[in-house]
């Protein structure tokens, strides 16, 4: 894969990699920049249910990333048999708690426990997930405040690369609370015609082979190949499939895809840096509004 993605970048002008890691690295700069600036130290809680290996590496990622760029952080503990009375009382305890402005609780839970009550219960002005019905509602208005940190990443990812999305056919496959449907609201909201596509749409090629633009986000490797696609189209892989050995993979069939397009985002190095540099960003935008 590096290999390709070198060769791809030494020997032709098109496709332009996005490099989220390269934004992300811009983004921390400015919020560190800010903070110092400003004497802010903005905070964030990261609530963990349970030993998920995985879920710790994620929170341990968040956690090293509040402190390079200078932002408090707590961490949360609680026993995979945690009631949720428990967990809603640690809620409710950093809701009202003034050095917290960003409070996260890492997904998934526990099957004894209500996901959506819990995310119910985060303060809305507190909820750097951007989960909140209150923040989704508030995003379906058209004046988003917290938006989820991974469709708003790909959002500041486009801006880097200088992609306008007015007047631009956009397509996001998948329409998870989490990625699909906010990533289509937020390309509406910059100008786009949007499609969102799903496990139940009969034909995804009816309508990607026009799309000047398609977001990826479904969890299921190769489900956009390069036939797929049109030329020049610019296309984003937000799925992450673990194979067996660890490699991690995209949704799109890069290999085919790539040479079709004028920008693509590779898996690993694409999307994934971006979702914690939009969670220190929203954390700082809390922060700042709670201080307003
Ligand atoms: P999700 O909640 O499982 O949603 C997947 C969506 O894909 C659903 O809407 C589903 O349709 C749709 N889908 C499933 N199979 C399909 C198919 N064959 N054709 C078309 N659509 C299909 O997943 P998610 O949380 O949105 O995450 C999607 C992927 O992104 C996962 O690989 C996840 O690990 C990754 N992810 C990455 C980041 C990052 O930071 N890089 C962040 C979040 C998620 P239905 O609604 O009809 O079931």
């Amino acid at each position: 894969m590096t290999e390709t993605l070198t060769q791809l970048n030494e020997t032709s002008q098109t496709p332009k990699l996005m490099l989220g890691k390269e934004v992300a690295a811009s983004i921390e700069a400015e919020l560190s920049a800010e903070i110092q600036a400003t004497g802010l130290r903005p905070g964030l809680a990261v609530v963990l249910v349970g030993d998920d290996p995985a879920s710790q590496i994620y929170v341990s990622h968040k956690q090293k990333a509040c402190e390079r760029v200078g932002f408090y952080s707590e961490k949360i503990l609680l026993p995979q048999d945690a009631t949720q009375q428990q967990l809603l009382d640690v809620l409710a305890g950093l809701n009202e708690k003034p050095e917290i402005h960003g409070i996260l609780v890492q997904m998934p839970l526990p099957a004894q426990i209500d996901s959506e009550a819990v995310l119910e219960a985060i303060r809305p002005d507190k909820d750097v997930d951007g989960f909140h019905p209150v923040n989704g509602g508030h995003l379906l208005s058209g004046h988003p405040r917290l938006t989820p940190c991974t469709p708003s990443g790909i959002i500041k990812m486009l801006d880097y690369y200088g992609y306008d999305l007015k007047g631009k056919n956009a397509v996001v496959i998948g329409r998870s609370n989490i990625v699909g449907k906010p990533m289509a609201l937020l390309m509406l909201q910059r100008h786009a015609s949007v499609s969102i596509l799903h496990s139940r749409t009969a034909d995804l090629g009816l309508y990607t082979r026009e799309a000047d633009v398609i977001v990826v986000a479904v969890g299921v490797r190769n489900v956009l190949t390069g036939e797929m696609v049109k030329p020049g189209a610019v296309v984003i892989d937000v799925g992450m499939n673990r194979l067996e050995g660890k490699k991690v993979v995209g949704d799109v069939d890069f290999e085919s895809v790539a040479p079709k397009c004028s920008l693509i985002t590779p898996v690993p190095g694409g999307v994934g840096p971006m979702t914690i540099a939009m969670l220190l960003n929203n954390t700082l935008q809390a922060c700042k509004a709670l201080n307003a």
